[in-house]
C-alpha cells in the first residue's frame, strides 16, 4: 500500500479544513488533507454558497414581478419569466469558481490533496480509499477532524421520492407546485421564503411557538409579517407525522391534536443538523464526546493527544465562519503560537427577507447570566437609507452593561443587514461602550446610522427618534 506521511493529517476539506490546512501551509507545516467529496464541503457546495445565489435569484425574479404591476418607482416590467435551468446553472458556476479557488489555495499553500474517504485505523493513522483505486495510507503527528455534519432525518419522513433535505432543494428542476417546509428554522426559512418568491406555493410547519424558536419574537416578528406578506402559510404548534398514503400531502398533527392534509409534491425536511462523527471509524478513538458532538476545549483540542476536532463535527454553533476561525487556530497552535478559541461574539445571520443578525448577547442571554443591562432599539422606519430603498420593517438594537455602558451584543432585522455584523462583532470584541459608538462619524445616508441611533438611544439622547 502506498504510504505518505506528514506533520499535519486534516479529515475533511470543508472552510474548518481546507482554512486549518492553507495556514498550516503558510506556517510551513507539512500537510496533507483528505477530502472524499468535493473541496470547500457543504458550505461551498451544497450550503452557504449555493443557498445565498439561489436567494439572490429569488430576489432578482420576486422584483422583476413586483414591477409587473403598477408600481410607485415608475418602473413597469412586462410579464417577467424565469428559465430555472439556466439560474441553476449560473448557481453552480458560482459554487464552481469558489470551490476551484479552495483548490489553487491548497496547492499555493503547498498542501497534498488526497481525494478519498478517510477510515481511522487509530489517532495517527488513516487509511484512504482513492478515487484512482490504490489505497493509501497515511500517518500522522497531528490529527484534525473536521468532517462536518449531515442533516437530521425525521423517522416518519424519511429522504427519498418528494421528501428532500436542503441538498435536494437547491437543486429542483421545476419550480415545486405546492411545497411543504418542516422546520422554521434558518434552512427551512431562507430556502422556503426562496421557492416562494420564485413561484412555488410554500406551507411551513414548525414544532416551536414561532419561527426562528432560538431567537426572540421581538426579533423574529418582522420575519413572521414577511412571511405572511409573501403568501406562505405558517403552521406553527405543529408536527410533521408523515406523507398520505398518495404521497401527494404531508398529514400535520397540531397542537390540538388535530390532524390535517398539506398538499405537497416536495416535502423540505429541515429540522437541524448533527456532526458526522460515524462511519469513518472515528468510534475506534472512543473520544469524550458532548452529546453527538466531538468534545473540545478552548484549543479544539479533543480527549486524545494530538487529535483536534473543529467546525461542525464539534458542535454548536454549525456556522461556516466558526469552523474557519477555529481551523486556522489549531494550525498555528500547531506550529507553536498561543492561541485560545475565546470569541466574545460569533455573528450569526439569517438570511432571510427581512435578514436577521446576531452577535454577542441578547437582552435574555444577559438576564440569564445576572448582568444587569441597558436595552435600546432604533427603527429602520426612522433611517433616511433604509425609506429610500424601500427596506420596509426593522431595526437595531443594542445591549450594553447598566454600569460601565460596555456594548455586550447586538441584535438587527431588516433588508441588508447581514453587513452589519462585521461592526456589531468589532465593537463588542473591542470592548467598546455606548460612548465610543455614539462619538464615531457614521457615513449618511447607510444602515449604519441605526446603529449609531441606537447607541445614542440607550444613552438617553437619540437624534433622530
Ligand atoms: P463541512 O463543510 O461539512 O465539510 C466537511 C467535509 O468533510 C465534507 O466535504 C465531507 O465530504 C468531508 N468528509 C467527511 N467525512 C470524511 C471522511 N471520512 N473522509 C474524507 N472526507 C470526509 N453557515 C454559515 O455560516 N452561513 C450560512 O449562510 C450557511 N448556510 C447554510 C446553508 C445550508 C443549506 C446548509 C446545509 C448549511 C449552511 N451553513 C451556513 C452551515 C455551514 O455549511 C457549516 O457550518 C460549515 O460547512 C461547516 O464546515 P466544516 O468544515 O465543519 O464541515
Ligand atoms: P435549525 O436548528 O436552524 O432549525 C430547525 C427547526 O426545526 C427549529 O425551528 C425546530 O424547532 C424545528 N423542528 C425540529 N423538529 C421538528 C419537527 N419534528 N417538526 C417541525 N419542526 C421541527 O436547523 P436547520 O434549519 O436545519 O439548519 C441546520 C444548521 O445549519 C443551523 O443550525 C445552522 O447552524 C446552519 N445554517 C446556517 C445558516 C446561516 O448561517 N445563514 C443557514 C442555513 C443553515
Amino acid at each position: 500500500m502506498k504510504t505518505i506521511e506528514k506533520k499535519l493529517l486534516v479529515i475533511g476539506g470543508g472552510p474548518g479544513g481546507y482554512v486549518a490546512a492553507i495556514r498550516a501551509g503558510q506556517l510551513g507545516i507539512p500537510t496533507v488533507l483528505v477530502e472524499g467529496d468535493r473541496l470547500g464541503g457543504t458550505c461551498l457546495n451544497i450550503g452557504c454558497i449555493p443557498s445565498k445565489a439561489l436567494i439572490h435569484v429569488a430576489g432578482e425574479f420576486e422584483k422583476a414581478t413586483y414591477f409587473s404591476g403598477d408600481h410607485p418607482l415608475g418602473i413597469r416590467v412586462q410579464s417577467p419569466s424565469l428559465d430555472l435551468a439556466r439560474a441553476q446553472k449560473w448557481k453552480d458556476g458560482v459554487v464552481g469558481k469558489l470551490t476551484g479557488g479552495v483548490g489553487a489555495l491548497l496547492r499555493k499553500a503547498g498542501v497534498r490533496v488526497v481525494q478519498g474517504w478517510a477510515q481511522v485505523v487509530d489517532g495517527k493513522t488513516v487509511e484512504v480509499a482513492t478515487r484512482e483505486g490504490e489505497p493509501v495510507r497515511i500517518t500522522c503527528e497531528h490529527l484534525l477532524l473536521a468532517t462536518g455534519s449531515v442533516p437530521v432525518e425525521l423517522p416518519n419522513l424519511p429522504l427519498g421520492g418528494p421528501v428532500v433535505s436542503s441538498t435536494g432543494a437547491l437543486d429542483f428542476t421545476e419550480v415545486p407546485k405546492h411545497l411543504v417546509v418542516v422546520g422554521a428554522g434558518y434552512i427551512g426559512l431562507e430556502l422556503g421564503i426562496a421557492w416562494r418568491k420564485l413561484g412555488a406555493d410554500v406551507a411551513v410547519v414548525e414544532a416551536a411557538g414561532h419561527v426562528l424558536p432560538a431567537y426572540d419574537e421581538e426579533l423574529t416578528k418582522p420575519v413572521a409579517a414577511s412571511l405572511r406578506k409573501l403568501g406562505i402559510t405558517l403552521h406553527v404548534n405543529c408536527k410533521a407525522e408523515g406523507l398520505t398514503d398518495t404521497g401527494d400531502g404531508l398529514r400535520v398533527r397540531s397542537a390540538q391534536a388535530d390532524e390535517y392534509v398539506l398538499p405537497a409534491d416536495k416535502v423540505l425536511v429541515a429540522v437541524g443538523r448533527v456532526p458526522r462523527t460515524a462511519g469513518f471509524g472515528l468510534e475506534s478513538l472512543q473520544l469524550d464526546m458532548a452529546g453527538r458532538a466531538v468534545r473540545i476545549d478552548d484549543q479544539c483540542r479533543t480527549s486524545m493527544r494530538n487529535v483536534w476536532a473543529i467546525g461542525d463535527v464539534a458542535g454548536e454553533p454549525m456556522l461556516a465562519h466558526r469552523a474557519m476561525a477555529q481551523g486556522e487556530m489549531v494550525a498555528e497552535i500547531i506550529a507553536g503560537e498561543r492561541r485560545r478559541f475565546a470569541p466574545q461574539a460569533i455573528p450569526a445571520v439569517c438570511f432571510t427577507d427581512p435578514e436577521l443578525v446576531v452577535a454577542g448577547f441578547t437582552p435574555e442571554e444577559a438576564q440569564q447570566k445576572g448582568i444587569e443591562v441597558k436595552v435600546a432599539s432604533f427603527p429602520f422606519a426612522a433611517n433616511g437609507r433604509a425609506l429610500s430603498m424601500e427596506a420596509g420593517e426593522g431595526f437595531v438594537r443594542v445591549v450594553a452593561r447598566q454600569d460601565n455602558h460596555q456594548i455586550l451584543g447586538w441584535q438587527a432585522v431588516g433588508q441588508g443587514v447581514s453587513e452589519l455584523a462585521a461592526v456589531f462583532c468589532h465593537s463588542i470584541e473591542m470592548g467598546a461602550r455606548l460612548e465610543d459608538v455614539a462619538g464615531i462619524i457614521h457615513a449618511h445616508p447607510t444602515l449604519g446610522e441605526a446603529v449609531l441611533e441606537s447607541a445614542l438611544k440607550a444613552l438617553g439622547h437619540a437624534l433622530h427618534i
